[in-house]
Order: C-alpha cells, then sequence, then structure tokens
C-alpha cells in the first residue's frame, strides 16, 4: 500500500520538458538562453510551440538569446496562485522584449518598471533552472 501525503512545505509546481520545449531547459540548466525562431520568417518566439504563430510555418530554429532586454508590462503578484509560492508573495512577473528579437514572461527581481533594462538570473530549483530577469538599478 502506499500513501500520497502532501508535502510540507507544498511542492512548487516543475517544468515537463517535451520535444519542443526540451532545448529551453536543457540550455538554462547550462546558464543559456535558447529561443525558438522560426525558418521561414525569421521572428523569435516564446514559448516553444510546434509552428510559427506569425506566418504558421513548421520550421524550428534554435537560436541563442542573450537573456538582455527590456521591460514591455509588469504585474506585481499580492495573493499566490499556489500555496507553494505563498512566502514569495509579492513578487513581480513581467513581459521581456528581448535584445535581438523575441518576448519571454518571467518573474523580475529589482526594482521592476516599465522600460527597465534586464539581465537574466539562472535560479537553481534542484534539478532544473528558472529563467529570472534583474531589473538594472535606475541611475
Ligand atoms: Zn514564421
Amino acid at each position: 500500500m502506499t500513501s500520497t501525503q502532501p508535502p510540507t512545505p507544498p511542492a512548487r509546481p516543475r517544468p515537463s520538458p517535451d520535444e519542443q520545449s526540451g532545448p529551453y531547459w536543457a540550455g538554462l540548466r547550462e546558464g543559456r538562453v535558447p529561443i525558438q525562431a522560426c525558418t521561414a520568417c525569421g521572428r523569435r518566439r516564446f514559448p516553444p510551440t510546434p509552428g510559427c504563430p506569425y506566418c504558421a510555418d513548421p520550421g524550428i530554429r534554435w537560436e541563442e538569446a542573450a537573456g538582455t532586454g527590456t521591460v514591455y508590462s509588469f504585474i506585481t503578484v499580492h495573493r499566490a496562485f499556489d500555496p507553494a509560492f505563498a512566502d514569495d508573495v509579492p513578487y513581480d512577473i513581467a513581459t521581456i522584449d528581448l535584445d535581438g528579437g523575441g518576448r519571454m514572461v518571467g518573474r523580475v527581481t529589482g526594482p521592476t518598471r516599465i522600460g527597465a533594462r534586464v539581465f537574466p538570473e539562472f535560479v537553481d530549483q534542484g534539478d532544473w533552472s528558472e529563467l529570472r530577469f534583474r531589473a538594472e538599478e535606475e541611475a
């Protein structure tokens, strides 16, 4: 007989890499920021998808993004959607316009504001790495 007891504290959700997202998660583990680009129109896209959301072409090319960029928009999470994040609130989730093209979503640390410059941070979550962004202090 097996019993499953809820972990304490609650387990955080974790990624489930698949054919599309596997290269992304593997890259984060190595401190890289892989991003899909379309072989037909060249536009970068995130999250990884089997086809281009802009031109519908199925061609995929992986590019290395610097992970630097600019905050396009953000929200501050005041109420955790999952009890596993209750100790983290408040925190910011932003849409980042990446240098070199493409837009990603991720947690931002530091003084988040629209237009802030951000840099990648790789947070070790045990057997996977989370990409976060650190906002640059205003001069
Ligand atoms: Zn395309």
